[in-house]
């Protein structure tokens, strides 16, 4: 069956969805996107994930292409024909087409194109079973990185230079503190239970996944502290994870070349991905 996507107002064969040659998203990364999780058929979020679309947008200036509730019916018919109840949505934004100039040009109007790929929440279990390894690197993005901009080639070096040891995500850091990940809000539990991740703040993507995983420790009556943490930190902790849509709540189980507590996914973090996965489909 073939895929289709969402470009312009159009559904099109994945294979023939083309944008302009001077869409800034192209020529600028001058855009930005986000992906939703679905998991049969319900939405995990999605009132989080199109609050940043907007604010990202805002802060760039760029319009949204259409209203919020245009965006859920469109996001719902691309995914639907595609057959696909479970799914990551990717939507991207940019600011339009015009002739190359760095200045904004005004009144232009978005490009919006979405896609979807099938997710497979069993899956997504068998991996969080077993944990992840993730390497350090240094975090060398821009200094805006709460602005979900499609401007992602640092954080892409860093993800492939995981990959090329077999690991799973880049943890990156700047200043002598871990921000998070390169696609993914990273967190650690010290050896008195408590759970200490990245402040929100221009250095990190406030990730959607993170808020709720912090409302599901409160539920679990676990104590979260927002500061920033270090390497050392990180090789003391007894259990590490990571969160995003596409991951949910991840373990981590070695980083470089130390284990994480055990070197298996950790109590504290299995409980907090059964209860994240609970409150998603109460909702
Ligand atoms: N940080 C970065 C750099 C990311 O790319 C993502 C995922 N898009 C996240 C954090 C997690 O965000 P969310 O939980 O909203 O998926």
């Amino acid at each position: 069956m073939s895929r289709i996507a969402y470009v312009n107002g159009q559904y099109v064969p994945h294979a023939l969805a083309q944008v302009h040659i001077e869409d800034r998203g192209y020529q600028f990364a001058d855009g930005v996107y986000e992906v939703c999780l679905v998991v049969d058929g319900k939405y995990w979020d999605l009132d989080g994930h199109l609050a940043r679309l907007k604010r990202s947008l805002d802060e760039l200036q760029i319009a949204m292409p259409m209203s919020e509730n245009a965006l859920r019916v469109v996001m719902d018919n691309v995914r639907k024909r595609n057959h696909l109840p479970s799914a990551m949505i990717y939507i991207q934004v940019t600011r339009g087409v015009a002739p190359r100039n760095h200045i904004f040009p005004v009144g232009l109007k978005p490009s919006l194109v979405m896609t979807v790929k099938p997710f497979d929440l069993d899956q997504s279990d068998a991996k969080a079973a077993k944990g992840i390894r993730v390497i350090t690197q240094p975090d060398i993005r821009w200094g805006r990185t709460d602005i979900k901009s499609t401007g992602l080639l640092a954080n892409a070096m860093a993800k492939h230079a995981a990959s090329e040891v077999g690991a799973g995500e880049a943890l990156l850091i700047r200043d002598g503190h871990i921000t998070e990940c390169s696609s993914s809000n990273a967190w650690i539990i010290d050896k008195d239970g408590v759970l200490i991740t990245h402040p929100k703040s221009h250095e990190i993507l406030s990730g959607i996944t993170r808020e709720t995983a912090k409302a599901c420790a409160q539920e679990l009556q676990l104590n979260v502290v927002e500061r920033p943490f270090t390497l050392d930190e990180v090789k003391a902790a007894s259990e590490m994870f990571l969160t995003s849509a596409s991951s949910v709540v991840m373990p981590v189980i070695g980083v470089d070349s130390f284990k994480i507590g055990d070197g298996t996914p950790g109590p504290i973090t299995k409980r907090l991905r059964e209860s994240y996965k609970a409150r998603a489909r109460a909702l």
